[in-house]
């Protein structure tokens, strides 16, 4: 399991150029295999083959000089939460702000590993400026110049070596790995409930990878699962989570942490941006997704048939629709088995794996009835192709121009794939390489 890097800082000292340096150096790897989205605020890096996942808590505050104290301090509080180790950002030029002191003051407070990085410094006048922040009280710090890069070597070095022990090997279990996420009220915890009843059935507890998620094995309707629970979610203790972006890096360790995310959104209140940020992570992690309209029990049938609202969600899901959207009610126990099926369904859609000489069978017959257009003449021919033996489901078409093969005709061989074989909820891969 990935660590998770949160930094922090007030406004305009460079949290995001830290950031994107960050991630870019990942994209840029992981773009050139997958059309990955970049996400404002989330995303994943790496630094001497050491992978990681990167929060920055400033990204939701835009502008500027009017953020408020308790912004800061929320910002600091969800760093201090949810990640391993925490990066806090000053900025030479401007020197210790009073919003410097109090976030200092917070992160003073904190166990967890933090490095005060002063941005900036691009000169041997700026280095000697940069010594008053040992006035912050947080011991060394490390001076860099996130337009230029100059000094974020050094800076990830120390990321690495702060990051805290963790057991190499993952606890090698079988069973599945659910999350339930979603936004504040809209009923996770309710699921939860109903789902394993108030006495829950626990059979063991087995502790995570890290002290900050747990599994919890359970065994209901038939059906063996760990569902995962992380610091942030046992937290909840009626932390008024108003802002989207605090309730979707809430979800991030979660989300990573499980096979199988269970987004459960409020049926009263639509498929809204918070639950598409989520949802976006779980694919961007490339996790399985069941989508449970919860609260159905509140909906007036004859105002909005299911069939209407699927549609309306699916929409939004564009150009992955092919996920399970179930109506329920954690209220009145509506469907809370076929929600579960549903889940354990995409788990086996994730895990299948599909001979390859089956595939080719099924997929060249495809490719022969509507082969690559032509493209400045040239005509591309697919003669072979396999899924690859990765942990999710990933395919390859070789070709004799794989550059002449646009995301339209991959987006056709994705479509044909999910028509033969049931990959519903499972974000798939489509590769086109060299023969
Ligand atoms: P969480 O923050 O996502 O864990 O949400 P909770 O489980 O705490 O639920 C938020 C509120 O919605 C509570 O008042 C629940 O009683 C209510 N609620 C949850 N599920 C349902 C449902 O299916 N129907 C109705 N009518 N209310 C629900």
């Amino acid at each position: 399991m990935n660590n998770i890097v949160a930094i922090v800082g007030r406004p305009n000292v460079g949290k995001s150029t830290l950031f994107n340096r960050l991630i870019q150096r990942r994209e840029a790897i992981v773009d050139s295999v997958s059309g990955v989205t970049r996400d404002r605020n989330y995303g994943k890096s790496e630094w001497n083959g050491k992978e990681f996942s990167v929060i920055d808590t400033g990204g939701y505050v835009r502008g500027s000089d009017d953020v408020f104290e308790g912004e800061i301090r929320k910002q600091v509080e969800l760093a201090i939460d949810e990640a391993d180790v925490i990066i806090f950002v000053v900025d030479v030029e401007e020197g210790i702000t009073p919003m410097d002191e109090t976030v200092a003051k917070l992160l003073r407070k904190v166990t967890k590993p933090v490095l005060l990085a002063v941005n900036k410094v691009d000169n041997a006048m700026r280095e000697k400026d940069a010594v008053e922040f040992y006035n912050l009280g947080l011991g060394e710090y490390f001076t860099f110049a996130s337009i230029s890069g100059s000094g974020t070597g050094d800076l990830l070095d120390a990321l690495i070596e702060a990051f805290p022990d963790k057991p190499e090997v993952e606890v090698k279990e079988d069973l599945p790995r659910f999350a339930v996420v979603g936004r504040p009220n809209a009923g996770k915890s309710s699921f939860i409930n109903a789902l394993i009843g108030k006495d829950r059935y626990i059979v063991t507890d087995i502790a995570g990878t890290t002290r900050d998620a747990i599994d919890t094995k359970f065994d209901r309707f038939g059906f063996e699962f760990n569902l995962v629970d992380t610091a942030g979610i046992r937290r909840k203790a009626k932390v008024k989570e108003d802002l989207e972006f605090y309730s979707v890096m809430r979800s991030v360790r979660a989300i990573e942490h499980a096979d199988i995310c269970i987004l459960v959104i409020d049926a009263t209140r639509g498929f809204e941006g918070q639950d598409q940020s989520i949802f976006w992570l779980a694919e961007k992690n490339r996790k399985g997704v069941v989508i449970l309209v919860n609260k159905w029990d509140l909906v007036e049938k004859d105002t909005m048939s299911t069939r209407d609202y699927e549609e309306k969600i699916k929409k939004e899901l564009m150009p992955f629709t092919d996920v399970p959207i179930l109506f329920v009610s954690a209220l009145t126990k509506q469907r809370l088995l076929k929600a579960l099926e549903a889940t354990v369904q995409v788990f086996e859609n994730r895990k299948q794996r599909i001979p390859t000489s089956k595939f080719n069978e099924y997929m060249l017959k495809v490719i022969e009835a509507y082969p690559p257009p032509a493209t400045k003449g040239k005509y591309v021919k697919i003669k072979y192709c396999m899924q690859l033996p990765t942990e999710v489901p990933q395919f390859v078409f070789f070709a004799n121009m794989p550059q002449y093969v646009k995301e339209p005709y991959k987006r056709y061989l994705e479509n044909k794939i999910r028509e033969n074989w049931d990959f519903s909820g499972v974000p798939i891969d489509v590769y086109i390489r060299e023969k």
